[in-house]
């Protein structure tokens, strides 16, 4: 199990069902689960993670072991990370969003929504919360920021926003807008109008949200108004780009480049992850600064995170002082084999 006090990531994997498509393609059920960690995928691969969810798996669960300790330790100030990687229809959005009408199905975003206010509403009169949210989306290693006014075609195809570094090493986004939220339905309304504004949605209907990394970022400082101490936490939550490879699509032309790029910024978050875990397994001998606090500036041991927009953008989220969750969803059809055995072949590097 990853130990988040040293920097580590929980690295879950979630199947979803075998779909039409893929059974009218001659695709048949390919994983067996061995245990809550273990799974054989098409016969040959046997895989292990902090926790494997079988197809069927309820929102609640994945929830639960994935993501509820990363909100609570957000409430403790400490910056928290959840990150959906996986082919396109594999259950990215399903798992991070779901349907947020439905309690049932709400995923994991709204779920750490509604802890997020029930930590509020459960502190000390004695404590001011401000609690802001931005949205932003990179397509093409261009950052847009999805809740500022848009204009429209092609001023926001090409907009980008840069990324900002402070000598202290805070990095930002220059000119992000954030909004306040003072309650859960708040946050909802933003996340609706956050997905009205993606490029991908307004300009290409039927390639839908695939081709660009979302990213939602939730601020939470908390005063002690008695002793005026400040704390703060930041939240982020990525829907990343489809991983699938760029054979199966017949890319050409703006598709080649948005595949391009989005390969090589997925292989910069596996590098940054990689690079984290293995900090995090050779420090274990090093006694002393064991706490989240006091883990050293992941900065200040070449992780490379300069290599893309998103490494850039998740920077302060991941290492460090930071607990991060990633959920590989994947398709359980071998119609699917071998875009969910890269998928697992990256999950597993994250551990
Ligand atoms: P992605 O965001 O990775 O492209 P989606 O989340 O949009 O994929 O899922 C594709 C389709 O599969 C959707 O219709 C979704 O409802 C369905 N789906 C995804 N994951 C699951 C699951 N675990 N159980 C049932 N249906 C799922
Ligand atoms: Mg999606």
């Amino acid at each position: 199990m990853a130990d988040w006090s040293r920097g580590g990531v929980r690295v879950c994997v979630r199947f979803r069902p075998q779909n039409a498509l893929e059974a009218s393609e001659g695709g048949r059920p390919c994983v067996e689960h061995r245990s809550d960690e273990t799974c054989d995928v098409g016969g040959t691969s046997c895989f292990t993670f902090d926790r494997v969810f079988p197809a069927g798996t309820p929102q609640d669960d994945v929830y639960n072991f994935s993501a509820r300790e990363v909100v609570e330790s957000v409430l403790d100030g400490v910056n928290g990370t959840v990150i959906a990687y996986g082919q396109t229809s594999s259950g990215k959005t399903f798992t991070m969003e779901g349907d947020m009408d439905d309690e049932a199905q709400r995923g994991v975003v709204p779920r750490m929504v509604r802890t997020l206010f029930a930590g509020v509403a459960a502190a000390p009169p004695t404590i001011e919360f401000i609690i802001g949210v931005s949205m932003l989306e990179i397509y093409l290693e261009r950052i847009r920021d999805l809740l500022a006014a848009r204009p429209d075609g092609d001023a926001v195809e090409h907009a980008s926003l840069a990324i900002h570094e402070e000598r202290g090493g805070g990095v930002y986004v220059q000119g992000l807008s954030q909004e306040w939220v003072s309650c859960e339905a708040d946050v909802y309304a933003l996340l609706r109008r956050g997905a009205r504004g993606r490029v991908t949605s307004a300009t290409r209907m039927n390639e839908g949200s695939s081709r660009s990394h979302s990213v939602v970022l939730v601020f939470v400082r908390q005063r002690e108004v008695t002793t005026g101490s400040v704390k703060t936490g930041k939240l982020c939550l990525v829907d990343l780009a489809g991983s699938e490879s760029v054979g199966k699509t017949l890319a050409r032309g703006t598709q080649l480049a948005e595949a391009k790029t989005i390969n090589k910024s997925l292989s910069a978050l596996g590098n940054v992850i990689n690079a984290l875990t293995a900090d995090c397994a050779t420090d274990s001998g090093s006694g002393g600064g064991g706490g989240a606090a006091g883990t050293p500036s992941a900065a200040a041991r070449h992780v490379p995170y300069r290599d893309s927009k998103l490494t850039r953008v998740l920077q302060e989220s991941l290492g460090g002082n930071a607990r991060t969750a990633l959920i590989v969803t994947c398709s359980s059809s071998s119609y699917n084999l071998d875009e969910t055995l890269s998928s697992l072949k990256f999950g597993q590097r994250a551990k």
